[in-house]
């Protein structure tokens, strides 16, 4: 076996589980045809773990994350946070998208100070939070620019400020830099990279991108589609940060895009967790 690129096994030691997800189903059913979605997917996120979702267009990756911000109820299976069942989107549940959702008549600094009201805070208080979490995002200069006004880089991490303010416990991405061209998204990669560093949230980051899996990830769960399950649950061990030129970063995209390509594990002894397969 690669001592590079391991699958790890349900036993291996993990941080204290923040997202549990058990036996999740969805089949959506349009006219006379019915899609699985999803079928029987089950993993733990441990605290401060950032987990890539990596798998082809259409495998359920965006009906996961769906299910587990609480937009949608799955067929069947159950999510808990912190050990309380997820039945409708809450502030500790955050989503990213790849197309910004901001509010266009709002400057950066509301955007992003747009998710604290009603939450109690005085407009001291809010103020600070804002400015401290403009500052996170390198936007000061930005404060009172609308969003049409910044880059697609800078809108998405207006997205971020903008959640991240509500201190959620767990932060869901979907294919947040997919639109972006490929120098921003490496830089928005690094960039989240060090936002992770400071706040340290469990972040749970859909892509399709081997690459960007490899760069960010602790721990990449390698899809597969008709079903959409969960087929491989691989630890990346290569030390940060992760240099997108060297060989051991090739070698696990290499393992990757066999995992992806044929489902097997590309000759490597595998640790498939059986709950997950
Ligand atoms: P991914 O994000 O991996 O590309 P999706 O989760 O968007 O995949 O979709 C998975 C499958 O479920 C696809 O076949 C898609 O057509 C289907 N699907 C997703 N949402 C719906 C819906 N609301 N109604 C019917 N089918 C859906
Ligand atoms: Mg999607």
């Amino acid at each position: 076996m690669s001592t590079r690129l391991k699958l790890i096994s349900t036993r291996a030691a993990r941080p204290q589980a923040v997202l549990d997800i058990k036996g999740v189903s969805q089949i959506f059913r349009v006219a006379q045809t019915t899609c699985h979605a999803l079928e029987n997917v089950s993993f733990q996120a441990g605290t401060g773990e950032l987990i890539c979702i990596l798998g082809p267009s259409g495998c359920g990756k965006s009906t996961l994350l769906k299910i587990l911000s609480g937009f949608i109820a799955p067929s069947a299976g159950k999510v808990a946070l912190n050990g309380l069942p997820v039945f409708r989107p809450g502030p500790d549940r955050c989503v990213v998208f790849q197309e910004d959702a901001l509010f266009p008549w709002l400057t950066v600094a509301e955007n992003i100070a747009f998710g604290l009201k009603g939450r109690g805070l005085g407009s001291q208080s809010a103020r600070q939070e804002t400015e401290r979490f403009l500052s996170l995002v390198n936007l000061e200069a930005f404060a009172d620019y609308l969003p049409r006004e910044v880059s697609g880089g800078m809108k998405q991490r207006v997205a971020l400020a903008r959640v991240l303010i509500l201190n959620p416990k767990v932060l869901l991405m979907d294919e947040p830099f997919a639109a972006l061209d490929a120098q921003t998204r490496e830089e928005m990669q690094n960039f989240l990279l060090a936002l992770w560093k400071k706040l340290s949230h469990t972040i749970l980051f859909v892509t399709h991108d081997v690459a960007e899996a490899v760069t960010l990830a602790d721990r990449i769960l390698v899809m597969g589609k008709n079903p959409g399950r969960i087929r491989h649950d691989i630890a990346v061990t290569l030390k940060r940060p992760r240099m997108r030129e060297t060989d051991d970063f090739h070698h696990h995209c290499k393992r990757l895009y066999a995992l992806l390509r044929t489902g097997d594990t590309g000759g490597m002894q595998s640790c498939q967790n059986p709950r997950m397969s």
